[in-house]
């Protein structure tokens, strides 16, 4: 049993010994059992709508600092494995956080979103965003759940959007719950833009660089102030207007992209010209002017968050009559950057792939993690599958995701078993574990090509014991 099942079945365990009875009432109907939901009288001091990396990890934050929290959702399935102590993201520290605040009851999961809003003083809307069909952010579930906000504004609130949405929606949800609310609906609406980033998420949550409030109303700032408490004097507290705060988030994201994009031009420049990024961004690290933040080359960016953003502000740009030439070159030279590792392993192994064992070490986007939206590895897998390769894969915890979207790769157990029998191994997630590989490889009797594109084994090391390995930018090491 991996850590992760082991650890959710401890805290379900846990969870249901000391906390289960309190949230719910278990009752005998026709002998069926029945999960009575007793707590939706309770007034809740923030409700938060949409349970997902965003909204789970804000809830279980702000019941930790001592606030009664509700975080809601359409998801059923969701909300079941959460009112069973299960995360149904791996994020580290999450389940530890859910079950303490569950068994103290400042934190509860449901699907009823009408009750839980009536209860609330602060609602926050954290559904998702993701990429439409024309490059826009699709803003259905925000406008969605403004819809239900509207019909059950029943007192003064204040509504936060934390979803990262483009300028001017604040003006549109605003309507959308103005027309929806019973006469008289009272409400400020704050543009509260989210900053974590996934597999450090608690960490960021509880550590913020700076806070963004976009609100022209003091009312709504200084209810803000009390709920999020200590975490609001931690750090700068910017106070914005809602479309500057709607701005700031995707400008943070596409600035960051683009150091990523650069970086890895960068590096195959580096490859080229037989010269080793590492030492190139070392030094540009120590420039103040710079920093030494996203500077690390790789095999493109992706996440649930980079790629729809940059794509939004592009669109963004262009309603406003804006030329984005710098981000859409940012989004081509990360489509390029994402076939870079299958380019290398054509160049080493030839384009006839039949009868090769390819073995791709890292599903999620980035560690700590099992997100796969827009990972490099889900960009690999596409093209491998087309060929007539075997094609193993393993990731210490995004295989169940994968396998939703490609059935035919052969998932392994452990890493041991991934890298047995292999024509070539490719990198694409920097696991800690895969380090290991250093103690691992030796033992095969086979040796496989190894293509390192998150920089995480010692290359030269390597080539000393025999093996044939190629990196992104440090290719002159492996020569
Ligand atoms: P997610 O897809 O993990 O979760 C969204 C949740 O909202 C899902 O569980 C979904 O079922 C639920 N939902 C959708 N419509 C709903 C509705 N009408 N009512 C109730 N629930 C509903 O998304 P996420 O990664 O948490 O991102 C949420 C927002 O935060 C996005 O706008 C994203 O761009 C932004 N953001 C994400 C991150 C990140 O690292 N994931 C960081 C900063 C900002």
């Amino acid at each position: 049993m991996n850590q992760y099942l082991k650890k959710s079945l401890l805290s379900f365990i846990i969870f249901t010994t000391f906390s289960y009875e309190s949230a719910y009432q278990l009752s005998d109907n026709n002998n069926n059992i029945e999960f009575v939901d007793k707590e939706l009288s309770k007034n809740y001091d923030v409700c938060v709508i949409g349970t997902g990396y965003v909204g789970l990890v804000l809830g279980s934050g702000l019941a930790e600092i001592g606030n009664k929290v509700i975080c809601l959702d359409i998801d059923s399935n969701k909300i079941d494995l959460l009112n069973n102590g299960v995360s149904p993201i791996f994020e580290p520290g999450i389940e530890d956080l859910i079950l303490k605040n569950t068994t103290s009851r400042n934190l509860y999961f449901s699907c009823n979103l009408a009750d839980s809003i009536k209860n609330s003083q602060v609602v926050v809307i954290a559904v998702g965003t993701p990429q439409g069909p024309d490059g826009k952010a699709d803003l259905s579930a925000i406008y969605s759940a403004a819809e239900t906000i509207g019909k059950n504004l029943n007192s003064y609130k204040v509504i936060c959007i934390k979803s990262t949405v483009p300028i001017g929606t604040w003006q549109k949800v605003t309507k959308i719950i103005r027309d929806s609310c019973p006469e008289n609906c009272d409400f400020d609406l704050v543009s509260l833009p989210e900053f974590l980033r996934e597999g450090t998420a608690i960490y960021d949550s509880f550590n913020p660089s700076y806070n963004v409030v976009g609100t022209n109303s003091e009312k709504a700032v200084n209810i803000l102030k009390s709920i999020f408490k200590d975490l609001f004097n931690k750090a700068p507290l910017l106070i914005v207007s809602n479309p500057t705060a709607e701005t700031i988030k995707y400008s943070i994201n596409s600035f960051l992209a683009t150091k990523i994009a650069f970086i890895n031009e960068l590096a195959n420049l580096c490859d080229n010209a037989g010269v080793d990024i590492s030492e190139v961004t070392k030094c540009m690290a120590l420039d103040h002017r710079i920093g030494k933040e996203y500077l690390k080359q790789g095999p493109g960016f992706g996440g649930s968050c980079f790629p729809k953003d940059v794509q939004a502000l592009i669109k963004i740009m262009e309603e406003y009559n804006v030329e984005p030439k710098i981000l859409k070159s940012v989004m081509d030279s990360n489509e390029y950057q994402k076939r870079i590792a299958l380019k290398k392993l054509y160049h080493l192994i030839g384009q006839d792939l039949k009868n090769k064992t390819i073995t791709i070490l890292g599903l999620a986007f980035k560690s700590g993690t099992n997100d796969i939206r827009n990972s490099p590895a889900k960009d690999i897998l596409e093209e491998l599958v087309k060929s007539e390769a075997n094609i193993k894969a393993y990731d210490p915890v995004a295989i169940p995701e994968m396998r939703r979207v490609f059935s035919k790769v052969n998932y392994c157990n452990s890493l041991e078993e991934a890298i047995s029998n292999s024509d070539a191994i490719i990198i694409v997630t920097e696991w800690k574990e895969f380090t290991e590989l250093h103690d691992l490889l030796p033992k095969l009797d086979k040796k496989p090509i190894i293509i390192d594109t998150k920089d995480i084994l010692n290359l030269e090391h390597l080539k000393e014991q025999g093996f044939i390995v190629d990196s992104i930018g440090r290719s002159c090491k492996c020569k």
